[in-house]
């Protein structure tokens, strides 16, 4: 009798942004649909990543059989690595989102070699007693894929994050007959991506942007310098098509930039003109009307290439009066403020900065809208609705809008939290009870410099391993240090040598302050990054240790 019962459970992703996975388990045999990480809220400031719990996956170790990913976006592959350095599967995935997945396992070392398997879409693979089919949709994405995962109890349709682009720039349109197919044949239960579930209408296509950039790269007179997400691969093309046309050679900048660019070149996802790369040295060397700078950082992460460049701190590029900056991303809410502090900074050295919605648009939503979500729950036309990715407001609205399914065969929808279970027998579905969430803090060394061996670190060993507050008085009209930092911590031993800690992180901060620009100095998120990175350097090089520090700084 046990093995006739499927429970599906959501162990992130549901009622938070990030760290998308689910667990799908037939008697005991477990599959796991993407392995997200999230990105730290500023309230947890002093953590670089945020992964999703593991307890409930490494109680039921020996019953996981594989890893399965939609996409390589980081909050469905993001937490890959530290699942990998904890549990043993192989992964499977399209060759772009498997590239990514090992861009991010560099930063690793793993006990094993990582068994990656690669997938195409319209492939059918056996995992235990699954059957899963990879079904190209179109997304912000290359690459991405729905899953249909046939089960001994039924067929279970998991969308992971999609629109339904008509006229995708690639070509490659969203495999919705095969969505169809399956519908026809009876689709046991849906989950299904309700990002934009708030949002009325369709999500325009990819293609909208080409307008608004278009005209960018028509009247200005100056240096283009563009910010998109590295994984936007769509949008990059896009200003290597226009940069070409314009006359315009263009420099990528920022690690992430450059490394996803290589990896879509060497796939064939990309297309790059011939001659048309410039080295970031020579981009202030050439005429400014021919020059296009595509750069990281949309969201004012303080470490990021287009921050430096704001704050004028940049090895190779910096902005001047005239230039145009195209911040062609969505403003993730929560980091509304260090974005409009980096554009603040670009404005003050006369940049015309672009950012937020316009009509035609910058950037375009890569999540589709509640037509678009209403097409795929009436081509699948489950038996069973569970919306995903989404905070509960997004889901919950997901849900009613599959309310008029229920005279097509829709019997129950739920709408659920990461960690409840959803259990699917012969009688029906039901919440069955709730497994162990939650987070897992992670620190990842120093941003800036090579990329260090990942250290994973539980807020429980806080305890061990203390706190460290430097507290900082700064003039905020002359950028001056008013007194000596002050150091407090707590929990956190001194070293054995006998050296006075508090001396020793005093001057760090006290050097990195000095070394600083005066823009640098009066813009708290950058200065208090720049702290904390150096301070841990030199903590972690004395004493081993790894406290959590947290810059204070008071304005004078
Ligand atoms: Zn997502
Ligand atoms: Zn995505």
């Amino acid at each position: 009798m046990k093995d006739h019962k499927l429970q599906v459970i959501p162990l992130g992703g549901l009622g938070e942004f990030g760290m998308n996975m689910t667990a799908i388990r037939y008697g005991d045999d477990i599959l796991i649909v993407d392995c997200g990480m999230m990105f730290p809220e500023p309230e947890l400031l002093g953590v670089d990543l945020v992964m999703p719990d593991l307890t409930y996956l490494k109680e039921n170790e020996a019953h996981i059989r594989a890893v399965v990913l939609t996409h390589g976006h980081e909050d469905h592959i993001g937490a890959v690595p530290y699942f990998l350095s904890e549990i043993d599967v192989p992964v499977y995935g399209t060759d772009f989102t498997l590239a990514l997945v090992e861009r991010r396992l560099e930063e690793y070392d793993l006990d094993q070699e990582p068994r990656l398997i690669h997938v195409k879409a319209k492939q059918i693979v056996d995992i235990g007693p699954f059957k899963v089919e990879f079904i190209h949709v179109t997304h912000s994405i290359v690459s991405a894929v729905a899953l249909a995962i046939t089960t001994p109890m039924g067929v279970i349709i998991h969308t992971g994050d999609f629109k339904v682009d008509p006229t995708p720039t690639d070509n490659e349109l969203f495999d919705l007959h095969t969505l169809a197919d399956y519908g026809k044949r009876g689709v046991l239960l849906l989950l299904s991506d309700s990002t934009n579930a708030d949002r009325p209408g369709y999500t325009e296509s990819e293609r909208a942007v080409r307008p608004r950039m278009e005209e960018i790269f028509n009247r200005s007179e100056k240096r283009i310098v563009v910010s998109c997400f590295s994984s936007s691969i769509h949008r990059i093309q896009l200003v290597l098509d226009l940069a070409q046309q314009y006359g315009r050679r263009v420099a990528v900048i920022g690690r992430s930039m450059v490394s996803v660019t290589e990896i879509a070149h060497s796939l064939g996802l990309l297309d790059i003109p011939d001659g048309i790369l410039l080295r970031p040295q020579d981009a202030m060397d050439l005429p400014p009307e021919k020059v296009a700078i595509l750069i990281s950082g949309t969201q004012g992460e303080p470490m990021s290439a287009l921050s430096r460049v704001a704050v004028d701190n940049h090895k190779h590029i910096s902005v001047d009066a005239g230039d145009t900056v195209v911040l062609s991303a969505r403003i993730i809410p929560g980091n509304e403020k260090g974005i409009f502090r980096m554009i603040d900074h670009m404005s003050r050295r006369g940049a015309d900065v672009l950012y937020g919605s316009m009509n035609p648009p910058l950037h375009v939503s890569g999540h589709g809208s509640i037509e678009e979500m209403k097409l795929v729950l009436n081509l699948v036309r489950p038996r069973f609705f569970m919306p995903v990715h989404g905070e509960f407001r997004q889901l919950s609205k997901h849900a009613k809008l599959a309310e008029h399914l229920r005279f097509a065969g829709l019997e129950d929808s739920f709408v659920m939290e990461s960690g409840e279970v959803l259990e699917i027998d012969h009688q029906g579905a039901r919440k069955a009870g709730k497994v162990q969430v939650g987070r897992v803090c992670i620190d990842s060394g120093s941003v800036d410099d090579v990329v260090q061996e990942m250290v994973i670190r539980d807020r429980r060993h806080l305890s061990e391993d203390g706190i460290v507050l430097p507290i900082i008085a700064i003039n905020r009209h002359t950028g001056r240090m008013e007194n000596p930092p002050e150091i407090v911590s707590r929990g956190f031993a001194v070293a054995e040598d006998g050296s006075n800690f508090a001396d020793d992180a005093r001057m760090v901060v006290t050097k990195t302050v000095e070394n600083s620009n005066q823009e640098e100095k009066t813009d708290w998120g950058v200065i208090k990054e720049k702290i904390r990175a150096d301070l841990k350097r030199h903590i972690v090089k004395q004493t081993s240790r790894r406290p959590l520090i947290m810059p204070v700084i008071l304005e004078v």
